[in-house]
């Protein structure tokens, strides 16, 4: 029996759900006509898997980064830093990293919209704050898409252990920060974006680009709203920890941004935009096409987590069809190890993440092979593996492929 040298990895983000009434208490995944995952699945073994432990209500960052087999205690930095690494930032070992909004205050001070009438392009207004320096402490901005920034402190003395600005509801105040802990660190850091966020209130408000803006009846974009503070770190990269070369195909920030994080490369798919509309054929050929330079290939298809949180159980079904229909050409690689799972489930009757396990198919030519010929999050669940996390699941690609090391002598 040959031993695959190359791994594929497809992440369906929030493929798992919950029986849901409008397809007949059936799930989303089973109500999809999928001849594609289940003839994978025939072929392969299957099981389910909790990334974070049973019961344990995952995001999208660290189950992802316990996936690709990073213990989350040690290597979870918060979603600050993975949202900059995703816009290309170049991070500094102690940076402290934020997302960020820009949002609409009014005269009083009072938050009227949360993401400034959803403006389209934030990158002039990027551009007014980015280089500011308080107090020794230099703040770098970048836009990402619509109202979205990344904002970066970088210098001495800092801490990520600072609350929100953001309130996450509007009819409020921006929340002032405070530090979270008793460190000089904390209060510092807490005290130099205070005062940042005052500047740039007051940069924003009177600024030129606001007035067109006001002429044209939209919303200002006055305010900047700051959560997920995290400090950045360099950590052991996936190809020094696997000996695998990797490399990443998604459309989402946030999905580059980890994969830059632990030093696989990126590669731009025309096409992949993160969402609903993105175009999964385009990235699956990619991914068979990068099979021949890296080990190790990871596709990330968002689609079925926005179907979940939007509640939408017919446009989460319709998607995994659209998702199976294009896996087709896995059929027939051969000597490759194709691994398909999700990495959470965000069940529509929730409209949210929830703790439930979800469906995992590995086939490739070490595999031994279930009985499993549906891949559904209770078929699989009758088939060989149990995974209680996304480490043990990257654990077994590495024994699959020939690459674990030996405990003991
Ligand atoms: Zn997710
Ligand atoms: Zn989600």
């Amino acid at each position: 029996m040959s031993v695959p040298k190359k791994a594929l990895l497809v992440i369906c983000d929030g493929l798992g759900d919950r029986p849901c009434k409008e397809l007949t208490n059936k799930t989303p995944l089973e109500a999809a006509k999928k001849p594609n995952l289940n003839a994978l699945a025939k072929d392969g073994a299957c099981g389910i898997m909790s990334p974070l432990g049973a019961g344990i209500r995952a995001g999208s960052d660290t189950a992802h980064l316990s996936i690709f087999g990073y213990n989350i205690k040690k290597y979870y930095l918060g979603r600050g830093p993975l949202e900059a690494l995703g816009l290309k930032m170049q991070l500094q070992q102690g940076d402290i990293a934020f997302r960020a909004n820009l949002a609409t205050v009014d005269k009083k001070g009072v938050i009227i919209d949360r993401r400034a009438g959803r403006i389209d392009n934030s990158e002039p207004f990027a551009e007014l704050l980015n280089g500011m320096e308080i107090k020794g402490i230099k703040f770098i901005i970048k836009a990402g898409t619509a109202h979205r920034l990344a904002l970066v402190m970088r210098g001495k003395g800092l801490s990520p252990n600072i609350s929100d600005s953001d309130p996450h509801k509007e009819g409020i105040k921006p929340l002032e920060i405070k530090p979270l802990d008793d460190s000089k660190e904390a209060a510092f850091t807490a005290k130099v974006l205070n005062e940042f966020l005052a500047k740039a209130h007051k940069i924003l408000a009177g600024h030129k680009l606001n007035k067109e803006r006001k002429k044209q009846g939209l919303m200002e974009a006055n305010f900047v709203l700051t959560r997920g503070a995290g400090v950045f770190k360099r950590i052991p990269s996936f190809e020094e920890r696997f000996r695998m070369k990797a490399c990443c195909i998604a459309g989402a920030g946030l999905y580059k941004g980890i994969a830059r994080f632990i030093g696989m490369d990126v590669l731009d798919v025309e096409g992949a935009t993160g969402k609903a509309n993105t175009n999964i054929n385009a990235k699956i050929s990619k991914a068979i096409e990068a099979l021949g330079e890296y080990d190790f290939v990871f596709v990330h298809i968002k689609g079925c987590d926005v179907f979940g949180h939007d509640g939408d159980a017919k446009g989460k079904k319709e998607f995994i069809e659209r998702i199976d229909s294009a896996l087709k050409p896995l059929l027939k690689l051969k000597d490759v190890l194709v691994i398909i799972t999700a990495d959470h489930s965000t069940p529509c009757c929730m409209k949210d993440h929830s703790g439930d396990a979800v469906p995992v198919l590995l086939k490739g030519p070490s595999v031994r092979a279930d009985d499993v010929n549906e891949f559904t999050e209770r078929t699989c669940a009758k088939g060989y593996y149990r995974f209680n996390s996304g480490i043990e699941l990257m654990n077994e690609i590495l024994n699959l492929m020939n690459k674990a090391e030996l405990v003991g002598s």
